[in-house]
């Protein structure tokens, strides 16, 4: 059927990023348009999404004629043609998108692709690779970083913890990080509060700035 470009994002570049983002936003039960310009990509799209056509989205007039111009959220999926990432955002500037969501290889490239109009742009395998690095050499056991410096890691409940209320070990007033959830081993995480006790073996979800909660992960 027609997509409702209201409630409908469109993923330009069906790659291995492209297709997970489409494949997530179908399952979150959005309409996707999937672009790809390569036929064989886009038969094998086809398979697990609903709306998926073959065109160059350099071209401002074929996504102007595709509708994108009605389309709220367009997320440009192209990584190794740096050209045609660029000329892509460029032609989503151009037919009016209002936000316009790219990915970047590198640094440089991201910097382009603001200046052409995207206005968020992310970095999927430099964010995935710094995080592996703290999974690797830290006792983080997850880790997910904001934009503003802000993170929120998984880690072991360090000694001077265990068998103390979280009031009571102030870890906020010492380390500057807020123990946002508790997990015992086999059971589900709870909400922290002062009143929560800590086990040995517990699993924390803490909160705060990136720094602080490096430096309070390596104490655990
Ligand atoms: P990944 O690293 O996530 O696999 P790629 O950059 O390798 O991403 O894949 C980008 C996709 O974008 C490819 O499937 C390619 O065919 C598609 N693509 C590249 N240029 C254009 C274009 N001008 N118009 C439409 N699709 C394009």
């Amino acid at each position: 059927g027609e997509v409702t470009p209201e409630e409908a994002v469109a993923v330009i570049g069906l790659g291995r990023f492209g297709s997970a983002v489409a494949d997530s936003l179908t399952r979150l039960g959005h309409e996707v348009l999937a672009i790809d310009e390569r036929a064989d990509i886009v038969q094998r799209s086809a398979e697990s999404l609903a709306h998926v056509v073959q065109a160059d989205s350099t071209e401002s007039a074929v996504l102007a004629q595709l509708g994108l111009g009605e389309f709220d959220h367009v997320v440009v999926a192209i990584g190794t043609d740096i050209e045609a990432s660029v000329l892509t955002v460029l032609a989503c500037e151009e037919v009016g998108v209002r936000e316009i969501w790219a990915k970047a290889i590198n640094a440089k490239h991201g910097q382009i692709l603001h200046r052409t109009g995207a206005h968020h742009v992310v970095y999927p395998e430099a964010a995935m690779g710094e995080r592996v690095a703290h999974l690797v050499s830290g006792k983080m056991m997850d880790f997910i970083e904001f934009d503003d410096g802000f993170a929120i890691v998984k880690t072991k409940a360090p000694t001077e913890a265990v068998d103390k209320r979280l009031g009571d070990s102030r870890l906020r007033s010492k380390y500057g990080v807020t123990v946002v959830g508790v997990k015992k081993t086999g059971e589900d995480f709870t909400y922290a509060t002062a009143e929560t006790v800590v086990a040995e073996g517990d699993t924390l979800i803490v909160s705060g700035a990136t720094t602080k909660v490096e430096a309070f992960a390596s104490t655990t």
